[in-house]
């Protein structure tokens, strides 16, 4: 079999897969989806995939027709079982180590990027966020991410010379907020590279612009460092069961919240994003939870932001995580094609995103953070928030306004506090 997945499967699927091509001879396409399916049914320990074939089912019928009935029945099946919400009760995936890193220095030419919503076409509503890739590379696990493929495995990469690029980066007129989490996690190395001094930089020759951290870590050194009033630290979160089951390594839920407030307490504006949401048996408990301890633990004038967002995969990165050897179900879902991507059908993110917002009280919706859904259809935000944004402008114009007002009233306030009542 000719599949660029083939060989990733364990020696016995390869055997049992070519064996069974032997007898029906499928085509290209047919071996292609056989593979797949193997691979997705070991990552979701459902497998062999010889559980799911019945051959005997079929034996009246002959040749060609045989072939397809087999693999209709087991497309039948597979997809019967990513429909379901994920059962996450009795998975428990193999712990994943942490990997023995190195750091080493790059001089990478291009600092700056965008993010990965489509450019043209507004088959998403897009923030216009560029992104500033200082570290390449992340010691977490999150099996739904491909960064760890991207990049070679045991190195984190840290920009040369960052601090002096900084000072000289003439940013376009129309850049007003940049994020750092797209090639790492933004505070897992706190400033052990001197990535936050140099941003410092960036964030003092452009006082208008937001520059947004982003991590699933736990540190809190870096809170004393006296960062511009125009860096945020973001958190992403996500339910307990996801954390443990598919955010491996990271901070917990506790840990994290608990790092965000140490944050909020020294004046440091904060954000959060509920990203990527999974649609699994338990969900609506687990989310609940979460914002009402999020309401609970801070104040919403403390939050710059608060988006959602679910699991999207490119064709490439579906394949690079079906190729790992890993034990996740994140790939137990339904994969409709979204803007040139895979994702949930759009009804099952109207009630994740719907649900999740309808969790917070009325106080944070009127005076609360700036709400917003990462990349998604534009569709989805009426029947989440009750209101849309007519372009991607209007978005980013609102976006714009609501991030700045906030970060300046977050730094007024520290102002009035003296340093020693900052907590
Ligand atoms: S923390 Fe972010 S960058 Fe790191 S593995 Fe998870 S998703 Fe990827």
């Amino acid at each position: 079999m000719e599949h660029i997945l083939f060989k990733s499967l364990p020696q016995s699927e390869q055997t049992y897969l070519t064996e069974l091509d032997g007898r029906y001879s499928f085509s290209f396409q047919e071996q292609r989806q056989l593979i797949e399916a193997a691979c997705d049914l070991l990552q979701w320990k459902m497998g062999p995939l010889s559980l799911w074939i019945e051959e005997g089912r079929y034996a009246k019928q002959q040749g060609k027709r045989r072939a397809k009935a087999l693999l209709s029945d087991l497309i039948e099946k597979v997809d019967l079982e990513r429909k379901k919400p994920t059962q996450y009760a009795h998975f428990f995936p193999a712990e994943r180590m942490p990997d023995k890193y190195q750091s080493v220095i790059v001089q990478n030419d291009k600092l700056m990027g965008r993010c990965p919503c489509p450019v043209e076409g507004e088959k998403t509503r897009c923030c216009n966020l560029r992104t500033l890739d200082a570290v390449q590379q992340c010691a977490f696990g999150c099996s739904y991410c491909s960064i760890q493929s991207f990049y070679n495995s045991h190195e984190i990469q840290v920009v040369g010379n960052l601090e002096q690029r900084l000072e000289s980066l003439e940013l376009e007129e129309d850049v007003w907020h940049i994020g750092t989490g797209q090639s790492s996690d933004s505070l897992l190395w706190g400033n052990d590279f001197g990535t936050l001094d140099a941003l410092q930089t960036l964030a003092r020759r452009y006082p208008q612009t937001i520059i947004e951290l982003k991590t699933k870590s736990h540190r809190t050194d870096w809170v004393d460092m006296q960062l511009c009033p125009n860096i945020v630290a973001t958190w992403s979160l996500n339910a307990p069961t996801i954390i443990e089951k598919e955010e491996h390594l990271t901070a917990t839920l506790d840990q994290r919240l608990g790092a965000a407030r140490a944050a909020a307490d020294k004046g440091i504006p904060i954000g959060f994003h509920l990203h990527p949401m999974v649609w699994f048996v338990g969900w609506k408990e687990e989310y609940r939870s979460l914002i009402e301890r999020v309401c609970a633990t801070f104040r919403p004038e403390e939050l710059v932001m608060f988006s959602f967002g679910t699991l999207t995969f490119t064709k490439a990165v579906l394949r690079e995580l079906r190729s790992q050897k890993r034990e996740s179900r994140i790939l137990d879902m339904e994969l409709t094609p979204a803007a040139g991507k895979y994702s949930y059908p759009l009804e099952t993110k109207r009630e994740l995103f719907s649900f999740a917002y309808s969790c917070f009280p009325e106080r944070w919706k009127e005076d609360g953070p700036f709400f917003y859904l990462c990349m998604e259809d534009p569709s989805l935000w009426e029947p989440t928030f009750g209101y849309s944004y007519p372009t991607d402008k209007s978005f980013e114009a609102a976006m714009k306004k609501s991030y700045q007002k906030r970060v300046a009233l977050i730094a007024g306030n520290r102002m009035q506090k003296p340093l020693d009542k900052q907590e």
